[in-house]
């Protein structure tokens, strides 16, 4: 992008001619603030609109509770979960915290 480019080069110049008092500082630096304020507003939507990192890419999975339980504890309310379809890694959210994992493998039947 050319206006990358140029923008130091532009502000080492206007930094000069504020340091020589060939034109006020506030001509130079409220310019600066305004895109300084710009660029920090659109880095931020910028991420609101990627956002959802934790959604995840793949399809869902079946868990065959017979297996494995899966089970999701809240530390909150004490509401526990039975995962019978994994849709992401990371566990839950309830009560505004990430739930507690806990597997239980199942006893082996004896022959
Ligand atoms: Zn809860």
């Amino acid at each position: 992008m050319p206006t990358r480019r140029w923008f130091w080069p532009v502000v080492g110049v206007a930094l000069a001619l504020v340091a020589f008092d060939v034109v006020e500082a506030r001509y130079v630096f409220a310019p600066l603030l305004g895109l300084f304020i710009w660029r920090v507003g659109i880095a931020s939507l910028g991420s609101l609109r990627r956002g959802a990192a934790y959604v995840p890419d793949g399809p869902p999975e079946p868990v065959d509770p017979r297996d494995e339980r899966i089970t999701y504890w809240c530390g909150g309310c004490g509401a526990e979960l039975l995962l019978l379809v994994r849709g992401a890694a990371v566990p839950p959210r309830h009560c505004g915290e990430r739930m507690t994992e806990r597997h239980e493998v199942a006893r082996q039947s004896l022959p």
